[in-house]
């Protein structure tokens, strides 16, 4: 059962994004505007994202301190004597696409309808507290690798809107690791790759794949949900979670076969709520 599960998860993953929404009927798109809304105009969430970021300063002061701490579970041995780096996400994390969430809304349509012109616009403002965070690592001497899963030919746009917002980017080594193929979402990797020459020191992302692999993490939600609890010591110490209302796995995972219409996807979602 859990294999048929993975299974059924991994088609989910390939097949990602909604494409059945369409101009005429808006509703199922509109069922995201207060999330959105939620994220554009509430202290709440800019409050809790600065929070969020000056925790996670406070605790890389502490990481530089202890040869001995890794946030990564890829890093392996002899790490104390690596050079620190972090990894952050990129969208929702120090990108906040909400502006092309807000389209889909008013158009209708879901992504990846319009996503390509949107990111090609290099226009995304920072996540509140994020800039702050990005130039205390730098300023402390800790290098900052950018992992996404924005596909590789948004390289360009990616990095004009980096640098637009004044965040810190090194030109001279590859520290924007992005999607290679487009089926393959995992950072394990990734991670890795950064490990194999620097001490990770903290992981900041809006998702638990930012964290975790894709394996432990592509799960029905009720096994899903567990995994907070198993890394319960790394959330807040070594792990930074930004909140994404909007998007993402957790809402793939409500759901045990991927809905073939609009109206299957809101019977599900009805479904799930716990009343
Ligand atoms: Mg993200």
């Amino acid at each position: 059962m859990k294999s048929l599960r993975h299974t059924l998860f991994l088609l989910i993953t390939i097949t990602y994004g909604y494409s059945y929404a369409s101009e005429e009927d808006k509703s199922f798109q509109e069922q995201s505007m207060l999330s959105v809304l939620y994220v554009q105009t509430s202290t709440e969430f800019a409050a809790n994202n600065i929070q969020t970021f000056n925790n996670a300063s406070k605790a890389l002061d502490m990481a530089l301190q202890d040869k001995t701490w890794t946030a990564a579970l890829e890093q392996k041995n002899n790490f104390s004597s690596k050079k620190p780096a972090i990894i952050v996400d990129v969208d929702e994390t120090v990108l906040d696409n909400s502006s092309f969430q807000s389209r889909t809304i008013l158009s209708g349509l879901s992504y990846p309808n319009g996503w390509a012109k949107w990111v090609n616009e290099s226009n995304a403002s920072a996540v509140e507290g994020a800039y702050e965070f990005l130039h205390y690592a730098n300023d402390s001497d800790v290098k900052i690798f950018y992992v996404t899963n924005r596909l590789e030919s948004f390289r360009e746009p990616t990095i004009k809107n980096l640098k637009r917002l004044g965040l810190p980017f090194d030109d001279n080594k590859n520290t924007l690791l992005m999607r290679v193929d487009e089926n393959v979402r995992d950072k394990t990797e990734r991670r890795k790759y950064i490990a194999d020459d620097y001490r990770i020191v903290l992981l900041v992302g809006d998702q638990l794949t930012d964290f975790i692999s894709t394996k432990e993490a592509y799960v029905f939600h009720s096994d899903r949900k567990k995994l907070a609890k198993k890394y319960s010591d790394m959330w807040g110490s070594k792990w930074f979670m930004i909140t994404n209302p909007t998007y993402g796995r957790w809402e793939l995972s409500i759901y045990d076969k991927m809905p073939k219409s609009e109206d299957e996807a809101i019977q599900k979602r009805k479904e799930t709520l716990n009343p």
